[in-house]
């Protein structure tokens, strides 16, 4: 949420920024602003997105060689030009940009206010830029001092950039639960949210951990918490190719990475396969196998499309490994006090490993003295590193906000997990696991298969595009693949959908059906095929129009259904992996064909590093 970007050395900072900012765009959009230091700090900050800021800086001066870029997704205030950032103090000491919340603002901002404080924003961020002034001012004290000691009065989370316009040869940086990577270059430093914008120029970087403070000069940096207890800073090469972070020729981020997910997922697989198909080695578990072993159950906790995920986890477990599971929303699991057993395994699942409150319930699971594992996309980040053990999904980075890859990589990894869990308690036959796993090698070839069949699913979206609600059912395995694919319509076509256990459908939303309300249902051979065509039959009776997802060469559904997309036949166990493609292609055209920013989908943003 929020992107950041910084920079300090001698090129010119404003080229720096603004791409810097462009390649953060996808993690909040609302607003975006710069500040430029030389003589003077320069600050130009405009509601919409990165290319209106740059429309608006076009005449004006940017020169500099430091400086700071942040494009914002609103928590306090919305988003206008005077909510933007930076955030400036009251009488022009400070210059911040922020992502996270200040929880304790209100109070903070009376007590100013109280002295004589005026604020031009709603924001939180303007608190803490004028708190920072107030103790610089009456405490006389450097900005580093000023910075630290405003920070042990604030609660909350915050990545932020500050710069004081009478040390106009530093930036300094600070971090508690939003994440910041500083880039290590020969005689200049970069600052941002994550490392994509950094990677053009060095692969170098320093992850901040929460309560480190940075004070970068273009030839220094000094890193120590926010208590002034000095830190070695760690340098690490980060692992990125710049192609990784473009669209190689596609529309859209999202519609790259749906087409990424063959190769995706066999790099997922990579190095964790035996050569013969026979086993699969995990060596993040390596320690934790005993506990995972001994556990007498497994809490799978997410958000969003990692929770559908680990909806996915549930049933692999429980099916394949026999080790009962319970799923969670972060959000809800760390806010309704859990029973947590010592003896209990919790699974984090986040692409970000940022996930505010998903690292919230890893803490709160910790404490209780559980093991707990993180499934995450984002090497480095907060998740892996806050957990006793867990496995990358390493698709690559994910810049689209509605997930794709990172949706089928996380369950390619619960896949292999349930089925090193099964080896290792024999809950499933050699014979069988074999067959699972080289079926599981073959999922991406499957998946080639049905990404060739895009036109077809262009045809369905161009007759549903104007449908104002949408329906998914599955059963069993699908029911969390009718979820997700719900999630996705939902998320950038805007259009109100629902995902369903097909059973339940008479339970309620068959109320909703006539002749507007299409039907996507999941009816391959893989699962209760019997039942789902049953189901198939209710909505017809009620003039439903249905999608249906079969097995390639189905002609049952086919005389019954509106549509049908056809897919290879697979294991149930692994069918999620295929059915949701055609899910996540028939919401991207649908989208597209509605005219709605697929990228940068309203009011959403990638990475919810916010409670
Ligand atoms: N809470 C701040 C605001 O609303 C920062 C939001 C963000 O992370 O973009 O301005």
């Amino acid at each position: 949420m929020c992107g950041i970007v910084g920079y300090i050395g001698d090129k010119n900072a404003y080229p720096i920024i603004i791409n810097g900012l462009k390649r953060l765009e996808y993690r909040g959009y609302d607003s975006a602003g710069i500040a430029i230091l030389d003589d003077t700090v320069k600050t130009y900050k405009c509601k919409g997105k990165v290319a209106d800021l740059e429309k608006f800086v076009a005449d004006k001066d940017i020169s500099g060689n430091i400086g700071m870029g942040h494009t914002r997704w609103a928590t306090h205030g919305e988003p206008n030009d005077e909510n933007a950032h930076p955030q400036v103090s009251q009488n022009g000491y400070f210059t911040v940009i922020h992502n996270g919340i200040i929880e304790n603002y209100s109070r903070l901002k009376k007590r100013l206010k109280d002295r004589g404080y005026k604020f031009v924003s709603e924001t939180d961020t303007e608190v803490l830029a004028n708190l920072i002034e107030y103790i610089y001012l009456k405490g006389k004290v450097t900005a580093e001092i000023a910075v630290r000691l405003a920070l042990t009065k604030v609660i909350g989370a915050y990545g932020l950039v500050i710069s004081c316009k009478d040390e106009k040869d530093k930036l300094i940086a600070a971090r508690k639960g939003s994440p910041l990577v500083i880039g290590v270059g020969k005689g200049e430093y970069f600052l941002a949210s994550d490392a994509t914008p950094i990677v053009e120029y060095t692969n170098s970087v320093i992850y901040l951990n929460d309560d480190d403070v940075a004070i970068l000069k273009k030839d220094e940096l000094i890193l120590k918490t926010v208590h002034n207890d000095r830190l070695t800073p760690k340098v690490q090469k980060v692992d990125l190719e710049i192609g990784e972070i473009d669209k190689n020729g596609f529309d859209h981020f999202m519609l790259k990475e749906i087409f990424e997910q063959p190769r995706a997922i066999n790099d997922t697989f990579r190095g964790r396969i035996s050569a013969d198909n026979t086993l699969v080695h995990l060596g993040g578990l390596f320690n934790v196998i005993p506990q995972l072993l001994a556990a007498k159950r497994i809490i799978i906790i997410g958000c969003g499309t990692s929770w559908h995920a680990g909806l996915v986890g549930e049933y692999l477990f429980e099916d394949l490994a026999r080790i009962p599971v319970e799923v969670e929303y972060a959000s809800e699991f760390r806010y309704r006090n859990p029973i947590i057993h010592k003896e209990d395994v919790i699974i984090a699942i986040s692409q970000s490993g940022e996930t505010a409150d998903t690292l919230a319930a890893i803490k709160l699971a910790k404490n209780a003295g559980a093991t707990v594992l993180g499934i995450c996309n984002v090497v480095g980040s907060s998740i892996p590193r806050y957990t006793d053990a867990g496995v990358y999904t390493h698709a690559g980075p994910e810049i689209g906000v509605a997930s794709t890859k990172a949706f089928t990589a996380q369950v390619t990894v619960l896949t292999m997990m349930a089925l090193v869990l099964a080896e290792k308690k024999n809950t499933i036959s050699d014979k069988e696991r074999k067959r699972l796993i080289k079926e599981l090698v073959n999922i991406p070839k499957t998946i080639d298969k049905i990404l060739k069949n895009s036109e077809e699913y262009k045809k369905i979206a161009e007759l549903y595009k104007d449908s104002e609600n949408f329906l998914y059912l599955g059963r069993g395995y699908f029911f969390p693949v009718a979820l997700e694919g719900a999630l996705k319509l939902k998320e950038i076509s805007y259009i109100h959908a629902e995902g369903y256990p097909a059973a339940e459908m008479k339970h309620g939303p068959i109320a909703l059906i006539d002749k507007n309300m299409p039907v996507v249902v999941i009816a391959t051979k893989d699962g209760s095929y019997e039942k789902i065509v049953s189901n198939i039959q209710e909505v017809k009776a009620r003039n439903g129009k249905v999608i249906a997802l079969v097995t390639e060469g189905d002609t049952i559904i086919k005389n019954l259904a509106d549509h049908v997309i056809e897919v290879p036949q697979n294991d149930a166990a692994l069918a999620p992996l295929a059915t949701v493609i055609p899910l996540q292609l028939l919401s991207y055209y649908i989208a597209v064909m509605r005219g709605c920013n697929v990228d940068q989908p309203r009011n959403l943003a990638k990475s919810v590093t916010v409670e």
